[in-house]
């Protein structure tokens, strides 16, 4: 990614790279999308041998195609691999033989709702052959033989994931976690992996407060077998995480919460959509979706949320070929990318603070407090921001306790504390804000 462009034209650069590679749990599409990564970022590649036991898991056979190809019996070419790897069940096992139509038809996947698209199917842990495609495509197939042929191999290989860790002022940490194993679909998957690698490249920049950590897995068992070498580890040191995924489409922005539902960055996000007027809506935990739902499995319950834009699983495109290109946009990615940012600013700017003048108000015109600039309802707004701070600021009442009582957005209240500590005005009790 080069430093001159715009983060949506980093994004939608890697997002058109990344797509037409054919990505699983395993193989070769990994590998390649790490490297991608890799690039940018000092990716750490944690390498599972096929055959690990994770918790109560374990890591299959390495998985990789060469091609695909289901033929009429006159030659006519029905489905092709290169033509788009959905056409291929994923994990399939490999096949070369001739077949009748009804002997076919156990094998073929197709979507009778959505009669024009490819549907994208995977049978990671039955075997299995299959193809995919339109129901249409289905649907005009004649009686008679059909050979199919897919050049698949399984093989005792590795799962592997990628992680790029960039340490902060406190080891305390937050997540960013994005699944790398669907093939290609832009949505779902992909358009949280060319966020989360803008967020390294962003965040690498600056100073900041918290260590930050990205892993770019395999979806469920990448996320299992990650967190059974270092689940603990991270559960110790980790301040919040987010699971990434769904930002590129045009939808309006979703926030899951944690596992507990009440956590500090369930309040922060809230905060954060409500008073930068994004559209929105918070759902609340469910032990479905992606990887979130092993990092708030009982045993880690870690305080892991997901923000998207269209929810997976309820748009149409959804695990099918209409999640393509098209589907996303590069100003959707870019206005996801800027949610983020302001989330993890108003994460590292909660502070708690003591006012230095706690006996009866600062006078604040005299240290040039009051605001010269700005409408009157600003102006207003900035000196009631000051005001709730101090009285607030007792050494028990953070930023976002304040924020909350007060009804502002954390982002204000930050700003304006910012004015208040150069001041002198306040001070802070501690750095981070702990449950
Ligand atoms: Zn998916």
């Amino acid at each position: 990614m080069n430093d001159l462009l715009s983060p949506s034209d980093n994004m939608w650069r890697l997002m058109r790279e990344l797509y037409p590679i054919c990505r699983s749990i395993t193989g070769d599409g990994v590998r390649k999308t790490l490297a991608i990564l890799g690039r940018d970022m000092p990716l750490v590649h944690h390498r599972f041998p096929s055959g690990t036991q994770c918790y109560d898991w374990e890591v299959p056979f390495e998985w990789n195609i060469d091609g695909a190809l289901l033929r009429y019996e006159d030659g006519t070419v029905i489905a092709n691999f290169e033509h788009h790897n959905l056409h291929v069940l994923g994990y399939s096992l490999p096949v070369d033989g001739w077949f009748t139509l009804d002997e076919l038809r156990t094998h073929l996947f197709s979507l009778p709702e959505q009669p024009d698209i490819i549907p994208y199917v995977t049978s990671y842990y039955r075997s299995e052959w299959g193809f995919c495609l339109s129901h249409r495509a289905k649907e005009a197939l004649k009686p008679g033989r059909y050979h199919a042929r897919i050049d698949s191999r399984f093989s005792p290989g590795e799962l592997v994931l990628g992680e790029a860790f960039l340490p902060g002022r406190t080891e305390r940490e937050i997540l960013i976690s994005c699944y790398i194993c669907h093939p290609s679909m832009a949505n779902d998957s992909l358009s949280g992996v060319v966020l989360a690698a803008e967020l390294y490249r962003e965040l690498s920049k600056r100073s900041h407060l918290f260590s930050y950590r990205f892993c770019f897995l395999p979806e469920t068992i990448g996320a299992i077998a990650y967190l059974s070498r270092f689940g603990q580890r991270l559960k110790k040191a980790l301040h919040a995480g987010l699971v990434v995924t769904c930002v590129g489409d045009s939808g309006r922005i979703h926030y899951k919460q944690t596992r507990c539902g009440n956590h500090l960055l369930d309040r922060v996000v809230a905060n954060v959509l409500r008073h930068g007027k994004w559209p929105h809506e918070i759902r609340g935990f469910r032990p479905l979706g992606s990887d979130e739902r092993q990092y708030c499995s009982p045993g880690f319950d870690m305080p892991v949320g997901s923000l998207m834009r269209s929810v997976y699983g309820e748009f149409p495109e959804y695990h099918t070929s209409a999640d393509n290109l098209d589907f996303v946009n590069a100003s959707a990615l870019e206005e996801s990318f800027h949610v983020y940012m302001e989330v993890l600013r108003a994460l590292e700017g909660n502070q708690t603070c003591r006012t230095t003048v706690p006996f009866c108000e600062p006078q604040m015109g005299r240290r040039g407090l009051y605001p010269m600039v700005g409408d009157k309802a600003e102006k207003s707004a900035l000196i009631q921001r000051y005001m709730w701070i101090l009285n607030l600021s007792d050494g028990n009442n953070s930023f976002l306790d304040i924020a909350e009582r007060m009804d502002d957005g954390l982002l204000a209240v930050i700003e304006a504390a910012d004015n208040l500590i150069r001041a002198g005005l306040l001070e802070e009790v501690k750095e981070v804000q702990h449950e």
